[in-house]
Formats: C-alpha cells, sequence, structure tokens
C-alpha cells in the first residue's frame, strides 16, 4: 500500500473539497452514518450507467456480460477483503439492516424454538436488536443480553451468567456506532462455539476502519453496509460460512434465486443466488467493490493508524473541556467515534451550533436507545472519524465546541 498521505486522501473526496456557504470549508464527522465517495467510485457509478449498463446475469450480449464481469470482481474483491474461503458466501443485499432481518428470519425462524435464547448486547444498534425481538416472539425464544462494563466495554467477566447451553446465537457488534467499543470478536466466537452457538457480526462499523477476518475469527455470520465503506447506499453484504449459508432459508423468493420452478413447488439455488432475489442494485454493488479496492489501495492498517491518532487528540481535548462527558471506554478500546454532551446543552442545540462551523455531526440516540437508557440519557452528539479527516478538522470540531461554549453561556 502506499504511504498514507491524508493531504492527498482527502483530495480524492469531491464533497470534502468544496467552500460551503459563508466560505467554511466542510468538517465532516459523520462517517458513521455514511462515509463520503472517492472520485475513484463515483467515476465507476459513471462507468457502469454510461458504458455498459444492463441487467445481471448471462445477457448474451456484451453489456450484459461486462456487468456480470464487473459483479463478479466486486464480489471476488470484497471476499478477498474479509477472507471469506470462497466468493460464494459472498451476497449482495439491501444493507445491514436488510442482512440481519435476513438472517434472523432465515437462519433463526429455521432453528431455534421455544426455551431457546437468543443473546445481543447492551450496545446493539436497533438493526441488531429488533429482528431478533421479533424472532423471539415468532419462536417463543428469549432475548439475552451481555451487560456492559461502567466504562461501555462488554463485561466480559459476566458472559458466563447469559450465555448457556440454551444459547443458539450470539449477534454482536464489532464496533460500537456510538461508544466506539471495539468488542473482542475471536474470543466471543470461542466461547459461542463452546456452548454450541453461532456468531453473527454487525461489522457496519468496523469494517471500514479495522481489518476484518471471518476465518482467523470463526465468524458464522458477518453484515456490512456499502454506503459506511465509501461507497453507494442500497447496498450491503452478507457473509456465512458455507455451512451456514447452506442451512439458511431465503426470506426473499422469486426470480434467479430458484434452481427449478414448477407449478406447485419450487427448489432453490446454492449461495450466493439464493440470497440474491430479483434484481440487485447493480451499480451499487459493482462501485462497492469499488470502494473496499479504494480501502485496500491506502491499507486499512494505516487508515486505521491514522483514525486513531486523530482519535486519540479529539478525546484529550474534549476531555479537558468544562462541563464535557464523553460516553464509553478510553482510546485504547475503542474506534474513531465519540459520543459526548456538553453540561445540560441539548445535543440537537449543540450540534446545530457546531454547523454554523462548518462542522458536521450527528445528534439523537443514534439508533442505540436500550444503550442511551442504560447512559441515563435521551441523546448524544456524535463526531465519528474515517480516513480523510484531518488534525485541522479536530481543532474545527474542538474550536467549535468552544465558540458554543461563549455562544450558550456555558458556565
Ligand atoms: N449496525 C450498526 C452498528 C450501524 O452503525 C448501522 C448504521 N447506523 C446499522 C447497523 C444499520 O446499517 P444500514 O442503515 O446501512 O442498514
Amino acid at each position: 500500500s502506499r504511504a498514507f498521505n491524508v493531504e492527498s486522501v482527502r483530495s480524492e473526496f469531491p464533497t470534502l473539497n468544496q467552500t460551503l456557504d459563508g466560505g467554511m470549508q466542510p468538517v465532516f464527522l459523520d462517517s458513521g452514518a455514511s462515509a463520503q465517495k472517492p472520485q475513484l467510485v463515483i467515476d465507476k457509478e459513471r462507468e457502469v450507467e454510461e458504458q455498459y449498463y444492463a441487467n445481471a446475469h448471462r445477457g448474451r450480449y456484451s453489456f450484459g456480460a461486462r456487468v456480470d464481469e464487473e459483479l463478479d470482481a466486486a464480489r471476488d474483491r470484497i471476499a478477498g477483503f474479509i477472507n471469506s474461503e470462497t466468493s460464494a458466501q459472498v451476497a449482495f443485499t439491501a444493507g445491514t439492516t436488510a442482512t440481519l432481518n435476513m438472517i434472523a428470519a432465515g437462519w433463526g425462524g429455521r432453528f431455534l424454538k421455544s426455551g431457546d435464547e437468543i443473546l445481543i448486547t447492551e450496545m446493539e444498534h436497533h438493526a441488531n436488536i429488533v429482528p431478533w425481538q421479533q424472532l423471539a416472539i415468532r419462536t417463543r425464544a428469549t432475548l439475552r443480553y451481555i451487560p456492559l462494563t461502567p466504562d461501555g466495554r462488554l463485561d466480559m467477566d459476566r458472559l458466563d451468567e447469559v450465555l448457556t447451553a440454551k444459547t443458539k446465537v450470539l449477534a454482536v457488534t464489532a464496533m460500537s456506532n456510538v461508544l466506539g467499543t471495539v468488542t473482542p470478536i475471536a474470543e466471543l466466537a470461542a466461547r459461542a462455539h463452546d456452548v454450541g452457538a453461532i456468531i453473527c457480526i454487525d461489522a457496519a462499523q468496523s469494517v471500514p476502519h479495522m481489518a476484518t477476518d471471518v476465518q482467523s475469527d470463526d465468524i458464522d455470520f458477518l453484515v456490512f453496509s456499502g454506503h459506511k465503506i465509501y461507497g453507494p447506499t442500497g447496498v450491503g453484504v452478507l457473509y456465512g460460512k458455507a455451512e451456514r449459508l447452506d442451512e439458511m432459508d431465503p426470506i426473499l423468493f422469486g426470480g434467479h434465486m430458484i434452481d427449478r420452478v414448477y407449478k406447485d413447488h419450487s427448489t432453490f439455488a446454492a449461495a450466493p443466488a439464493k440470497f440474491e432475489a430479483g434484481t440487485l442494485p447493480i451499480v451499487q454493488a459493482i462501485a462497492v467493490g469499488t470502494a473496499v479496492e479504494w480501502v485496500q489501495g491506502l491499507g486499512v492498517a494505516a487508515i486505521h493508524q491514522h483514525e486513531q491518532l486523530l482519535l486519540e487528540s479529539a478525546y484529550s481535548q474534549l476531555s479537558q473541556i468544562p462541563g464535557m462527558t464523553i460516553y464509553g471506554p478510553d482510546v485504547s478500546h475503542r474506534g474513531a467515534i465519540l459520543s459526548f454532551r456538553m453540561a445540560d446543552v441539548h445535543p440537537e442545540d449543540l450540534a446545530a451550533i457546531l454547523d454554523r462551523r462548518g462542522v458536521m455531526t450527528r445528534h439523537g440516540h443514534h439508533c442505540t436507545m436500550p444503550l442511551h437508557d442504560l447512559l441515563g440519557v435521551s441523546a448524544t452528539t456524535r463526531a465519528s472519524f474515517a480516513a480523510y479527516n484531518t488534525a485541522a478538522d479536530v481543532t474545527a470540531l474542538v474550536e467549535a465546541i468552544e465558540f458554543a461554549r461563549r455562544t450558550l453561556r456555558v458556565a
């Protein structure tokens, strides 16, 4: 990978290289929601649209063949990126939320029964809570939670209390979208397998920031979204061990996912086709391959190192601001996300004032209401970092918060 030069990285992002009304440069600190796209990814989408757009799957003409080739290449690239055993174990989906619903209904719906337990954590995104709640209702299984330590890590000392022979699925985020907490995936997988459970990883937040290896971590299912890894919206990824995908039922039925259709019944194709009913978001899926290629070009380790330096700087400067509360663990246990509150300032007011300085953050419960209940607040303001953020962005955040303190006359 080439040497990491943040100014050069940033120059690849058209949205970040414009002047906002008022003459400010954008300080984009909401990549945890959706990352910006480098020119390479935008160009790839245009290339497909302008040069060979067609539906996928064996059109006997040049456009169709090219689309198939590009989709295969994207699938191969993603498989390599997460170290999947084969490309056939990577299916394109509509996103993390859609994929977690597929697994809960399609695998959980097949195997769970009354008395079984589903184990998640207190820091999950609603996308990794609600599908399991629905599964529990349908199967009369019980949903349980791994508790957190006071500083927002998984309380591994209490894992035995909740991970038992009754547990059939452990579904956990690899990185919290609020606390930034990085969870010990390999250890959790081993512990889950010890009791005969499978492990399902919500990697939506982790894939852009740290290396993913489904084989070394022994992961059964792993899911993520294109739009958080510098790619388009509307597309995500399902990875599964071959055996898991074989035994998992599809939840969308129709074209392409079948083997043979008779008037009264059908047989299904093997993965990945089994999970790709209908027309895929073709352009977007191809562009996710390009986004992953872009990340690989920089090196996910180099991106991680860069972001952790920004995180350390932001964490230490924000900690010194009077009245500031930062939620979650210290920087050694988290990725580059900071959620905070300042005194009694409402997180939305804070975000709105930061925006007056061109500093774009997100406020609210970030789709983690149970976590916010635990934190005892209804909302936080969140700054999340990506490869294109600079030390100047951190300075802008700190200065904008100081500006907010003065504007709001916080003591
Ligand atoms: N899980 C986590 C940890 C997330 O951060 C998000 C996005 N905020 C999701 C799931 C849902 O992803 P999507 O909206 O792309 O389906």
